[in-house]
């Protein structure tokens, strides 16, 4: 890898003489990378359909639309997130005056996975820019077309030392960087696995990090949910992207009762979405590439195939797939499963399913199918990084949501306002007019306990 160090040098040294700063040059750099998306329409949906099969329509939906409404949104509102908030001032201050000013960070990293490459990558990205810092961007090496266009467009849109497209193998790029340059913030998207070794890494330098991980994320059906309703929508959620999604249900708990009647649905549901033979279908995608297919027909062996089951080497294709009869210490159970895969398990009782989901805790997201309010309630009370109840996944597309997991599934939020907080530090300010300055603050303090216990509680 090149010594990046000078090149990393530049960018400090680009942010601290303040070129950043102004709500005109932020604006512009937000329209810049608008006009470069509309002009690489085109290139963007060749290059995800090469990495990853995905149909224009998809794309719109998870990846450069995505990104759009996020800039747009970021457009409408710079002005407003910039402003300082003014807050009350307790009395013990009186009569100063407190407001919290969004201070950039300076220059961060972000590193993306390859599932939603564009997204990934692009989304923090508008955070960063409309809080005002300089961005070193990392994308996957395993989604090379769509690594390719979004360098053109960062090489064309930007110069080196404000944003940065650093491309390559993430575990020998990434620790050189860390080494050479310190930044201000590392913002990561990825595997809980890669997610301890960045927190590592960062801690070196105190480094601070947003991680938004993956993990397990566990579906309820409860008995009183609409099954339909809630098979095709846990069906469209889960073999998107050939279920290469972090906030796909990752399995599905299901009371008792209404298992075999949601089997039913979801296959047809499953059916009528993808056809009789998946592989034919222009809007079912495939595996990213030989390591991830094999990991994935290996769970096939781990259960009873109610549905699906075949693949296609040559094609990355996995057909998707109902599993039942699995065992809580499988490895289909325990690790997260991001492919077209999906267990169904039944339970009895609310105890017996929080039992399961208990066992890998603090899921990135959470679906739950019921109509009884006390139930759902019930429910919310089980932590995760969010929720949807009668829906699955599209609390992330509600940029007026925080989005972001807990403990295993990560730490910090982005997204909408979110994002431009995440890049950016709440500096507190506080100022004291000199025309009043009470004798009580100063010593002598002897026999001054009770008015200070007076004003300060
Ligand atoms: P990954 O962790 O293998 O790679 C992600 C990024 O980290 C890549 O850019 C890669 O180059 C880099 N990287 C890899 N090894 C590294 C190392 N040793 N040191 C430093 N950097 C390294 O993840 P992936 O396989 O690309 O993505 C799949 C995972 O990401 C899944 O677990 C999924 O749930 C998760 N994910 C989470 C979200 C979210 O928003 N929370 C979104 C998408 C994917």
């Amino acid at each position: 890898m090149d010594n990046l160090s000078p090149l990393l040098q530049a960018m400090k040294v680009f942010f601290e003489i303040g070129q950043t700063l102004s709500y005109d040059f932020r604006r512009k750099q937000l329209l810049t990378l608008k006009k470069a998306l509309q002009h690489f329409e085109e290139e963007i949906y060749t290059a995800l359909y090469t990495d990853l099969k995905k149909s224009k329509e998809e794309c719109w939906v998870t990846e450069n639309g995505f990104v759009m409404v996020e800039l747009n949104n970021a457009l409408r509102n710079l002005e407003k997130w910039m402003q300082p908030e003014t807050v009350s001032t307790n009395l013990l201050n009186f009569p100063s005056f407190s407001k919290i000013i969004n201070e950039p960070l300076g220059v961060v990293l972000i590193i993306a996975p390859w599932n939603y490459p564009l997204q990934l990558l692009f989304t923090p990205l508008i955070g960063a820019i409309a809080a005002g810092n300089c961005v070193v961007l990392k994308p996957s090496e395993f989604a090379p077309a769509t690594s390719a266009v979004m360098k053109k467009i960062i090489q064309q849109c930007f110069s080196d030392e404000y944003i940065l497209f650093v491309e390559g193998d993430g575990a020998t790029v990434v620790p050189a960087m860390l080494q050479q340059f310190t930044f201000h913030h590392i913002f990561y998207t990825g595997s809980t696995a890669v997610g301890k070794i960045i927190y590592q890494l960062a801690a070196e330098k105190l480094v601070p990090v947003t991680l938004e991980l993956g993990g397990k994320s566990p579906c309820i059906v409860e008995s009183d949910a609409n099954i339909n309703i809630a098979a095709k929508r846990i069906a469209i959620t889960k073999f998107s992207n050939c279920g290469q999604m972090c906030v796909a249900p990752d399995y599905v708990l299901v009371h008792e009762s209404k298992k075999e009647e949601l089997i039913t649905a979801l296959i047809k549901h499953i059916r009528n979405f993808f056809g009789e033979d998946a592989s034919q279908c222009e809007n079912y995608g495939k595996m990213i590439n030989a390591n991830h297919f094999d990991r994935v027909i290996n769970y096939l062996k781990e259960g009873t195939i109610v549905y699906g089951g075949d693949f296609i080497n040559q094609q990355l294709y996995i057909q998707p797939t109902i599993i039942t009869n699995v065992s809580l210490n499988n490895n289909i159970m325990k690790d997260e499963i991001f492919g077209p895969i999906l267990p169904i398990i039944s339970f009895s009782t609310f105890e017996e399913a929080k039992h399961i989901i208990a066992q890998n805790s603090n899921p990135l997201a959470f679906y739950i199918f019921t109509s009884s309010n006390k139930k759902e309630k019930a429910y919310l009370q089980i932590p995760s990084g969010g929720v949807c109840v009668n829906n699955a996944s599209w609390h992330l597309t509600n940029h007026a949501l925080p989005f972001g997991g807990r403990g295993f599934s990560g730490t910090g939020q982005y997204h909408g306002k979110f994002s431009f907080d995440t890049f950016s530090h709440k500096k507190a300010v506080l100022k004291t007019p000199t025309w009043f300055d009470p004798g009580v603050k100063y010593p002598p303090f002897k026999g001054k306990l009770k008015l200070f216990k007076m004003l300060i509680k």
